[in-house]
């Protein structure tokens, strides 16, 4: 196929053609059809594939392979017969919105600042542009501005084909170095780069640019985009979770940080609060307990391990138990028992959770003096062993 036979090229705003099926073979990824023309735009250039329709069968991909453009359809398509195409022109209208987006942005960063457009993505939420040089966000917010003012001169696009020596004297951006007829496709004022995408007629019909994100990437930077209709999505998800934040907040839209900061302060407090009421919680129910030469065990609910260390520390410590054993009823794979925690100084309590732990389908250990894990039995069982061990 010759580049008279790429409509893509020609008519980029063709959205459906008439074509004779030369080929069609079943590969791994469905059908493979190849046509003597096609409007369906194969993978390359960082641009991504169309999809749409072939006749009934349905196209998910497009790619280069074996010098052929290959259409990879859900269903087989008789060769020599012919096919109506229709092209899935919400997802073309994307790329192309997308692609030409990129243009402006590559092209006005060039000018500025002689960086290089060094690797470029589409995905279905982003467009990720990376360059050899570093921006600041000062110059990120005055690039969006531009780059969207670009697209307000509704300018319109060009595409052609120079001779060697019109191209000898053309300043361009390039990915690669090129061989054969170059094609240059210029946005005027902004960019005039060799590119094999398909772009918008003019710049106004990208509609809007984006920009989501800027990280440090290999010693220059990766810029994170959208846009035309894909921005427009973004913008309005990320405005109906505005909407839903101010409710939860009872705040105005540009007073949401606010409010939410002042939650985040307020819940602090609050947490400090319960931990200082828990303490004195655990104080009294120490001065409680009389001192004992013995096995002393606590069942609570909703006791925290770091709770339970500190009350068995402060009952052997304290001289109140000389074993003492925390419980909190805990849940694990659908099996319930107790999260626990027991200490001694007297006793080797590594030893005795190894036994324990047998005996009460448990897990867990720690050291001479701690140890920390779970039982999955009941409490009455988990007393009854206790009390037996350290009888
Ligand atoms: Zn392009």
């Amino acid at each position: 196929m010759d580049d008279k036979n790429e409509l893509f090229y020609q008519q980029p705003y063709v959205k459906e053609f008439d074509a004779v099926v030369t080929g069609c073979v079943q590969g791994k990824n469905g059908w493979e059809v190849t046509l003597d023309h096609t409007a369906f735009y194969p993978e390359g250039g960082g641009q991504l594939a169309d999809g749409g329709k072939l006749g009934d069968a349905t196209v998910s991909d497009t790619r280069h392979k074996d010098g052929h453009i290959v259409h990879f359809c859900d269903k087989p398509l008789e060769v020599g017969s012919t096919v109506h195409g229709i092209l899935d022109w919400t997802r073309r209208f994307d790329h192309m919105q997308a692609h030409s987006g990129e243009h402006i942005v590559s092209g006005l960063i060039h000018k500025k600042y002689g960086y290089d457009n060094v690797g470029f993505h589409m995905a279905a939420d982003r467009v990720t542009v990376d360059f050899d040089g570093l921006l600041n966000e000062e110059q990120l917010a005055e690039l969006e501005r531009e780059a969207n003012e670009a697209i307000w001169a509704n300018t319109p696009v060009s595409v052609a084909f120079p001779s060697a020596e019109e191209l000898a004297a053309l300043e361009y951006r390039s990915k690669k170095e090129l061989s054969g007829e170059v094609r240059i496709v210029t946005f005027p004022g902004v960019d005039v780069c060799a590119c094999c995408g398909t772009h918008v007629m003019r710049t106004g019909e990208v509609g809007q640019i984006k920009f989501l994100s800027m990280s440090h990437y290999k010693g220059g930077v990766r810029i994170e985009m959208l846009c035309g209709r894909l921005a427009m999505e973004d913008a309005a998800k990320k405005n109906e979770q505005q909407r839903e934040l101010c409710q939860m907040f009872s705040a105005k839209p540009y007073e949401l940080v606010d409010a939410v900061k002042k939650y985040v302060t307020e819940s602090e407090a609050k947490d400090a609060r319960v931990a200082e009421l828990t303490q004195r919680y655990f104080d009294g129910k120490l001065e409680a307990h009389a001192a004992f030469d013995g096995l002393v065990m606590e069942f609570e609910d909703g006791f925290k391990t770091s709770e339970m260390r500190k009350y068995c520390d402060a009952l052997v410590t304290s001289g109140k138990a000389r074993v003492a054993a925390c419980f909190s009823p805990a849940e694990a794979n659908g099996k319930s028992g107790f999260s626990y925690v027991m200490c001694s100084r007297a006793c080797d309590m590594r030893e005795a959770s190894k036994a324990l732990n047998k005996q009460l389908n448990g897990r867990g250990g720690g050291d001479p003096t701690l140890v920390q894990g779970s039982f999955f039995a009941l409490r009455a069982e988990i007393e009854a062993a206790l009390t037996e061990l350290f009888k």
